[in-house]
This record gives C-alpha cells, structure tokens and sequence, in this order.
C-alpha cells in the first residue's frame, strides 16, 4: 500500500497554520484513531479529502491518523471501524513533559542513568555522548560523518574491543532518521551506556565488543530533531529546501540509492515521504552513505539497524519489494523471532518481524535495503520501537522499560550474528 494521499498533506498544512501558537504547532483537541481501511484505502483516501488530518503511521489493514478539533463531527460520519488511541493529542504532549535539564555525571563518572527520566534538547544529548566517551577513554571515540542540511555535524560513539580500533566487523546504528521518534535516540543511548558501564565486568559484553567495533549515530536527522523539539513535535523529515517550492524536508528515508524513487515513495515535495529528486541529495543521506561505503570497505558491516518508532517490529530487508528476499532472509527470519521473543521478556512487549515491505508497508529508497544491497551488510535491519497506543509521543516514563527490553533483544541478538 503506498503512503496515504498527498491531498491530506495539504490539510495538514493549514491545520499548522491554523493552529500556530507563537512558533509552535498545537495540537490541544486534535483526538488519534487507528482506522481500518477494510480494503477500501481509496474510498477512505477521498472521504478525508478535506479534512485537516495527520496521518501517524499506517499498515495494510490500518492507518493512524490525528484529527483537528473542527473536523471530528465530519470524521464521526465516515463509514470506516475506528478505535480512539487519544483523546486530545495536545495533552499527549504536554503530558510528556518538559525537555528534563542535563542530569551531570554519577559517581563513577559516567553520566547519571537519570538521563533516561526524560526526554532532552539536542544540545544536550551532544554533551552525553562527549561525556559517555571520556568514561571509557581507551575503547571509544567521538566521530564526525558530515554536516545536515542546516550545518549541524551528524555525530556519534564508536566503540571497540580488545582488539582494539577499526580491527573487526561494524555493528552501525542510526537513530531519529525521523524527527518525531524521539524515543529511538534515547533506546540507542541506553545500548551505549550499557555497554560502556557493563565493559569491565560483564563477560557477555566483552564478548560482543570483543567481537565487533560499534559505529552510532543516535541522531541522523539533528535539524528536523531541533525543529520537532521548537516547532512542530510531530515534524518528521529534514529541513531541506528545494528551488521553486515552499515545501521543506526530505524523507532521509526515502532517499537511499537502493530502489530509489519506486512504490512507498513521493517525488512531491510536500509528501510526507518525499525521497528528494536525486538519490543521496538530501545531505544527511549523502554523508551516511559515504560513511556505510567506508565501513563496507573497511571489515565491512555484520548488523545495521535504523531505528525507528512505533509500529513494534523488526523490519528485515526488503522495503522496496515485497517478493524479493536476500539469500540469507530464513536465517535472518529465525533470529529476528528470537530478538523478539527476548525483547518481550521484561514487559511482554510483542514485536512482529519480518521483510519490512510484508509485515509493515512497502517504502523504496530506505536505509536498511542500502546496506543489504550497496553496503554489503549481513543484516540490514529496522527496528520499530514501543509504541500503540501511544505514538509518537511516548510518556517519559517508558524510555527506561523501552531501552530494557530491547537491551534484552539486542545482547540475544549481538551474540548468535
Ligand atoms: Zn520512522
């Protein structure tokens, strides 16, 4: 099913427009249904043909939308099954509280593991990842793999084993490619601080990092992050502008070189899912893929995940077809079922799993199709993170149960590559 219609994109622009407070898109009122399309994804398409909506996510049997205050009598009439996940997104938002202040260093100087109690300004988590690496001095380094859009550095850890630097197989991962998925940088992190605080006296983790050098960029998309966290929370794509158009951002994950431009893409620039006119002209995109072509050629990547949210899934190559598989796909099959079933352990959290374009939607020009494909990567993966019927906008109070659980999956998973 390809990415719902452009025509609700234009309502979603005068639903910003219309709601603007001082710099900032409200959302007080706007109520998020989980609707079912049973099959009739064109009908549905047109009914909401004028409404201001903004659709959240979506796969072949539903599609997540938020509704403006003014348009939920028309929305009430339509002749679809609806669930109500919320009942005033703006008090989602505000319930997930204020961006928390730097929590400094615990007593071991490693920053405080209270840094997982909220949710932080970019600024900060650039202090966290410099402060995560100087406590583990000898096995780690900052690195830098080029600028975004608006000229931030697109930054991260990487970390190694007894080996020491650059002496075995990349594990890269990529967090908030989408601005709105704050939760992905916070998981991310939470992986980093285990294993920098677990290192000295976890055999498990010795064992992984012995094993693997760790490349991590918790925030591919630091201009779209910025602008979810001053403008608009629900803002998803980068800030890019194009000539002769007012529409801004590129879906990052929509402009690799691998199936660019196919189904599950838009060359509309006010799509949600523009992939952008040529692959890799979105910069960020352009430095990740120079950066996976020198891990490639380097000890090449073993594991990539970009992670994302909500959907709670483990998405496995392809996206940009949903009857090709790589050669490998029923071992990679067999150990995204385990990674869940670890996953689910601590919470009974359930991720479903499998190629991305059959168990979520078809998207062309995605990261993980990349690394597969032009990277070389075993395992070229997304992870859809918690979750229904949250969103987006994840209580605060889940970054920790979120990071657990997947810190459960991961040392599973790291360990039987
Ligand atoms: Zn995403």
């Amino acid at each position: 099913m390809k990415f719902l219609s452009i025509v609700w994109l234009a309502s979603i622009s005068n639903a910003f427009a219309r709601t603007s407070r001082n710099a900032s898109a409200s959302f007080d009122g706007f109520k998020v249904y989980r609707v079912n399309t049973s099959g009739r994804i064109n009908e549905l398409n047109s009914a909401l043909k004028g409404l201001s909506i903004i659709e959240l996510n979506h796969n072949d049997a539903t599609v997540d939308v938020a509704i403006s205050p003014e348009h939920l009598e028309a929305f009430d009439t339509l002749n679809f099954t609806t669930t109500e996940l919320s009942q005033d997104l703006g008090a989602d938002i505000a319930a997930e509280g204020p961006l928390g202040s730097y929590p400094g260093l615990d007593e071991n100087g490693v920053p405080s593991i209270s840094w997982f109690d909220s949710y932080h300004a970019y600024e900060d988590h650039i202090q966290y990842w410099s402060d995560l690496q100087a406590s583990f001095p000898n096995n780690s380094e900052l690195i830098q793999v080029g600028p975004s859009f608006e000229g931030r550095q697109i930054q991260g850890i990487h970390l190694w084993g007894s080996s020491g630097k650059d002496s075995k197989p990349a594990i890269f991962f990529n967090g908030n490619v989408h601005a709105r998925e704050w939760i992905t940088s916070k998981v991310v992190e939470y992986l980093l601080y285990q294993i920098v605080t677990g290192y000295e006296n976890d055999t498990v983790i010795q064992a992984v990092l012995n094993n693997y050098d760790f490349y991590v960029l918790p925030v591919v998309n630091p201009d779209g992050f910025v602008y979810s966290q001053t403008s608009n929370r629900l803002w998803r794509k980068n800030r890019q502008t194009r000539d002769n158009t007012t529409a801004i951002g590129t879906d990052i994950n929509r402009n690799w070189s691998v199936g660019f431009g196919g189904d599950g893409s838009s060359s509309n620039p006010s799509s949600e899912t523009f992939s952008g006119y040529q692959p890799g002209d979105a910069p960020e995109t352009a430095a990740l893929m120079a950066y996976a072509q020198t891990l490639a050629g380097d000890k090449g990547i073993k594991l990539y995940i970009d992670w994302h949210s909500y959907a709670q899934v483990i998405l496995l190559s392809y996206g940009y077809s949903c009857d090709t598989f790589p050669p490998n796909y029923d071992r990679q099959v067999a150990l995204a079922g385990e990674t869940a079933a670890r996953i689910a352990q601590p919470y009974n959290t359930t991720f479903d799993y499998g190629s991305g374009c059959l168990v979520l939607y078809q998207s062309s020009g995605n990261g993980r199709d990349y690394m597969t494909d032009a990277a070389g990567a075993e395992f070229g993966w997304g992870i859809e993170l918690r979750s229904t019927p949250y969103g987006f906008v994840l209580p605060a109070d889940q970054i920790l149960p979120s990071g657990i659980e997947i810190w459960e999956g991961m040392k599973y998973l790291w360990a039987n590559l």
